[in-house]
C-alpha cells in the first residue's frame, strides 16, 4: 500500500509537538493499559481496537487504512486519556485520533452509528433520545424526570458550526 506523504503530514501538524510523534517507538504501552483494546481484543486475533498500530499506521500516512468506516478502526477510543498518561515518549495519541475523527467526517466516511448518534443530538438535544422506559424507572428510583433541553437552539448551534450539513 502506498504512503500517502500529505496526510502524514497532515497528522504530524496535529500533533502538538509535530516531531515528537515520529520517536513512537511502538512499546505498546498505549495498547497494554487502553481499556477499550482489553475489552475488545484478544492475544490471538489482530482483530480488535489498538491506539499503537492506529499511530504507526497514520505515520506510514495510510489514510485509507484509517478512514474506512470501520466502527472500531479510529472509533473505539473514548478520550480517556490513558494512554497520554502512560506514552513513555509524550506522545498526545488522543490529539492525533481527534483529527483523524474530523477527518474521517469531513470526509463522508463516518461510521453509521456515530452519524446517528449524531442525528440523535439534532433531533432531540440528547444523545439517548428519550424513552418511557427511562422516564419510569427513574421515577421508581425517585429521580426527577430529565429536563428537556431546547431543540431549537441544539439545532442552531449544529447549523452555525456546519454539523447539520455533514449529517446529511
Ligand atoms: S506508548 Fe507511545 S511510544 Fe509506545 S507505542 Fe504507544 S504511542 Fe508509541
Ligand atoms: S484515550 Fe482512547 S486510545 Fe487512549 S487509552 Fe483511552 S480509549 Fe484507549
Amino acid at each position: 500500500m502506498e504512503a500517502n506523504i500529505e496526510f502524514r503530514k497532515q497528522v504530524m501538524e496535529h500533533h502538538i509537538e509535530p516531531d515528537l510523534i515520529k520517536y513512537c517507538y511502538q512499546c505498546s504501552e498505549c495498547s497494554d493499559n487502553c481499556p477499550i483494546t482489553a475489552v475488545t481484543s484478544d492475544f490471538n486475533s489482530t482483530k480488535g481496537y489498538n491506539p499503537r498500530s492506529n499511530i504507526i499506521t497514520a505515520l506510514l500516512g495510510h489514510k485509507d487504512l484509517l478512514l474506512n468506516g470501520d466502527e472500531l478502526g479510529i472509533w473505539g477510543c473514548t478520550v480517556c486519556v490513558t494512554c497520554d498518561e502512560v506514552c513513555p515518549q509524550k506522545i498526545e495519541l488522543t490529539e492525533v485520533f481527534a483529527f483523524l475523527k474530523n477527518q474521517s467526517i469531513a470526509l463522508g466516511k463516518g461510521p453509521a452509528s456515530i452519524y446517528n448518534q449524531a442525528k440523535a443530538v439534532y433531533e432531540s438535544g440528547k444523545a439517548i433520545p428519550p424513552q418511557p422506559a427511562i422516564e419510569r424507572r427513574r421515577g421508581q428510583l425517585g429521580l426527577p424526570p430529565v429536563v428537556t433541553p431546547d431543540v431549537n437552539e441544539v439545532q442552531t448551534l449544529l447549523k452555525n458550526i456546519g454539523s447539520a450539513k455533514k449529517l446529511k
